[in-house]
């Protein structure tokens, strides 16, 4: 299975990602955490990259999809995986339908969550309050300074990724807006509707 998750920040895709991959068995593949890691690093290029996360701007194209071509062809990887926060912009998406016909592969199903802006900044508060509450660290970027700019990038960058899939007839929609179950059971109605066309 091989899914994409789209939706705004804190829309979230981390939480409904994860329970897709247990799931369906498949790793949950999140270039945010990705990128996390190597800047982390301290190195020239993980400097670079932790000063665009933390100021909510995309890193570039280049870097993200070496590193998405590289994870995607691991091992564990080779049944499928559930995508979170790639593809993010329109650039993306049409690297990634090579890189997928080139291992003879499809998407089974895109799924972009639906979540009312406005609702952002809260969930990002909460985000933030439940991660100091569990002890641990607060990412840099779930700030409201960030979040704006965060914000303003998808709108500008990863919203026409949506038209791209949907003109691919591949785009699921879901209500964001549920409690986590709620959410979990329409994306599970959203794949059946899949399932039983295709099958
Ligand atoms: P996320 O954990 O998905 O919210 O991502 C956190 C941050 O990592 C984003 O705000 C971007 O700065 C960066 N990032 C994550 N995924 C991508 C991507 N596919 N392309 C470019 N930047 C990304």
């Amino acid at each position: 299975m091989r899914i994409v998750l789209l939706g705004p920040p804190a829309a979230g895709k981390g939480t409904q990602a994860r329970r897709l991959a247990a799931r369906f068995g498949v790793p949950h593949l999140s270039t945010g955490e990705m990128l996390r890691v190597a800047a982390s690093s301290g190195s020239p290029t993980g400097l670079r990259i932790k000063a665009l996360i933390d100021a909510g701007n995309l890193v570039p194209d280049a870097d993200v999809l070496a590193m998405v071509a590289e994870r995607i062809n691991e091992h564990d990887a080779s049944g499928g995986y559930v995508l979170d926060g790639f593809p993010r912009t329109v650039g993306q998406s049409e690297a990634l339908d090579l890189l997928l016909a080139a291992g003879d592969h499809a998407l089974d199903a895109v799924v972009e969550l639906r979540v009312d802006v406005e609702s952002l900044l809260g969930r990002v508060s909460v985000r933030a309050a439940a991660a100091m509450a569990a002890g641990e660290d607060v990412r840099a970027d779930d700030n409201p300074e960030s979040l704006r700019q965060r914000i303003e990038t998808y709108l500008a960058k990863t919203k026409p990724v949506s038209d791209h899939y949907r003109r691919a007839g591949r785009l699921l929609q879901v209500d964001g807006m549920l409690e986590p179950d709620g959410v979990e059971h329409a994306i599970a109605i959203a794949l059946g509707q899949v399932a039983s066309m295709v099958g």
